[in-house]
């Protein structure tokens, strides 16, 4: 397996970025969002709720996917520089369920015999209890681990429904890239880590002056008013309209989940 071989550059990583970054290919598993998919696809059983998983992994690394136990929580050996395992805490995912490594700058992931299977874009992987074959993971793909349970009714016996994001945060990590689009914008800050990529709002078009403005860590940036109607959910109880906050939604330019439960974090050390 070649260690020191660049990623082929075939994601939406920026040459200039390419050759900082060569080693390290970054996972981001996020909520799969059914309302994106509506008229499309049939209806779908609940997913397990879970925190976004962001993981920088090495060439040749190899990062286990599994369920969530008190054991693997306590046992789990802190090894320097090794991604930690991707857990959940659902019921239908086995221990050891699958495994995702980067070969030449592609993710592949391989089902190690799970009871209730890998799906990748709907298509289950291996029969039960039979190792897969490395299959290459992409962008946007729609990843599933398990089947859900009882009809997934409690949160522990739902299968773990997750889109696929690939080298996205490089978007975002090159804030000079687009300044000269931004000359003297009252609404922008230098010292924001992420500039946005217009001085229109990406929803009506209109600029982004003199109302409250909502910036993504993908540098899109919307009025709050525009914004507004994706951050949550209608849904009728007892014939009254009651707003619920969602935990996240999708970028309606570029699709990429916006966490809305991200915590501030400083960036510096985790390049
Ligand atoms: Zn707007
Ligand atoms: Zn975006």
């Amino acid at each position: 397996m070649a260690t020191l071989t660049p990623p082929a550059n075939d994601g939406p990583a920026s040459p200039g970025l390419a050759g900082l970054a060569f080693s390290l290919s970054h996972l981001r598993l996020v909520p799969y969002l059914t309302n994106v998919q509506v008229g499309t696809a049939p209806t779908l059983a609940p997913s397990l709720r879970f925190t976004v998983v962001e993981r920088a992994i090495r060439e040749g690394t190899v990062v286990k996917v599994g369920r969530h136990t008190e054991r693997s929580a306590r046992h789990r050996p802190a090894v320097l520089g090794m991604p930690d395992d991707i857990l959940f805490k659902s019921k239908v995912v086995s221990r050891a369920h699958a495994e995702i490594w980067v070969d030449d700058g592609k993710f592949f992931i391989r089902d190690t015999a799970s009871s209730s299977g890998t799906f990748l874009d709907q298509v289950r992987l291996s029969p039960q209890g039979s190792r897969s074959n490395a299959h290459r993971l992409h962008d946007g793909d729609c990843l599933q681990l398990g089947v859900e349970y009882r009809g997934g009714e409690e949160e522990m016996y739902r299968c773990v429904r997750m889109r696929v994001e690939i080298n996205r945060r490089s978007q975002a990590a090159q804030p000079h890239a687009n300044q000269d689009m931004v000359p003297s914008s009252p609404v922008v800050a230098s010292n924001l880590p992420v500039v946005p990529v217009t001085t229109d709002c990406c929803i009506c078009l209109q600029p982004l002056r003199r109302t409250p403005l909502f910036l993504t860590p993908c540098a899109h940036a919307f009025h709050y008013a525009c914004i507004r109607p994706l951050l949550t959910t209608r849904r009728s109880r007892n014939g009254r309209t009651v707003l619920d906050a969602v935990d996240g939604f999708s970028c309606p330019m570029c699709r990429s989940y916006i966490d809305l439960n991200a915590e501030p974090a400083d960036e510096d050390d985790d390049v």
